[in-house]
């Protein structure tokens, strides 16, 4: 079991690497995080929660938002139903990139972690109107992070809003291909802009990555998805998490791993009911918190986590 010395340590040591890195700017809102944060948060199997560094600073969720969404999709829809919508392979190709959606036969996005498929994703979350759809995402992330205190910062939402036009290509071209369905595309992209800028910390992030681990169960017991759900979102962390660099980091961290250009990073630890997280917003040139990697590299020798 780790204790906050031994990851206060381990922060330490790597904190001179964020020098190397550079906060996102294509959010406007982004660019404006302190580049030198750096924290990290380890839920233990016995449920314990290990934090240090900048553990207590908010941050935007982004594409850490895409499994938990994944997971809402798949209970309000059916695993059939929502890979009737999309694939579960890796794309090859940036995170908001449409070649493949043109190539391919179907029009169908690659898998659910790109943003085509996030926004695919976010089209099949039931509810009347985009405020219903986006209450229902994050009273659920709020239940599986154990975290009541997670909301929506309003200025990086309207920083999303305001410069997604690639995020609207992506979608338009679904909805003009016919396989977005009946969705409205402003109000699927308005839900996702705002799913992306839910504020967590790296404790938050710590109990969804857990979360997932234990087979979609709460630290009190609950069962909140079935089992097979979960592997479905930890599987698909694992092959398409981490961008251009998901294979690179299963070889190298031995876990999966989602990231976000918010800078933050879950690992959950199958079969250990574990979870790992940090933030640290000086990303690497695929996107990814740069300090944040050396963290969970030296997490996973350390704690012995590697799956392989
Ligand atoms: N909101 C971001 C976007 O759609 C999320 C990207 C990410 O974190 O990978 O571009």
């Amino acid at each position: 079991m780790l204790n906050s010395k031994q990851l206060s340590d381990i922060i330490d040591k790597f904190k001179c690497i964020a020098a190397q890195g550079k906060v996102a700017d294509y959010i406007p809102e982004l660019s404006a995080v302190n580049p030198s944060y750096l924290g990290a948060a380890v839920v233990n199997s016995d449920g314990s929660l290990v934090t240090a560094g900048d553990s207590t600073v908010y941050f935007a969720i982004e594409s850490i938002s895409k499994p938990v969404v994944l997971a809402l999709a798949l209970m309000d829809n059916g695993e059939q139903e929502v890979f009737r919508h999309m694939h579960k392979e890796p794309s090859g190709e940036a995170f908001n990139s449409i070649k493949k959606l043109e190539t391919q036969a179907d029009h169908l996005p690659c898998n659910p972690y790109i943003n085509a498929g996030a926004i695919m994703t976010t089209s099949l979350i039931k509810g009347n109107n985009p405020d219903e759809v986006f209450q229902r995402i994050i009273d659920f992330m709020k239940k599986i992070s154990e975290d009541n205190i997670l909301t929506l910062d309003t200025h990086t939402y309207l920083s999303e809003k305001s410069t997604g036009d690639t995020n609207r290509g992506l979608a338009y071209y679904m909805k003009g291909q016919g396989v977005l369905g009946h969705s409205v595309v402003e109000d699927v992209l308005d839900v996702y802009f705002r799913q992306c800028s839910i504020m967590v910390t790296v404790a938050s992030l710590a109990k969804i990555a857990r979360f997932f681990a234990s087979g979609g169960i709460l630290t009190n017991g609950e069962r909140v998805i079935p089992e097979r759900y979960a592997k479905i979102v930890t599987g698909l962390i694992a092959t398409c998490g981490m961008y251009n660099q998901s294979g690179e980091f299963l070889d190298d961290v031995g876990l999966p791993g989602k990231s976000g250009v918010g800078g933050g990073i879950i690992c959950p630890v199958p079969g250990k009911n574990m979870g790992l997280a940090v933030f640290g917003p000086a990303l690497d040139s695929e996107g990814n918190s740069i300090a944040g990697i050396e963290i969970l590299k030296e997490l996973s020798k350390t704690l012995k986590l590697n799956m392989f």
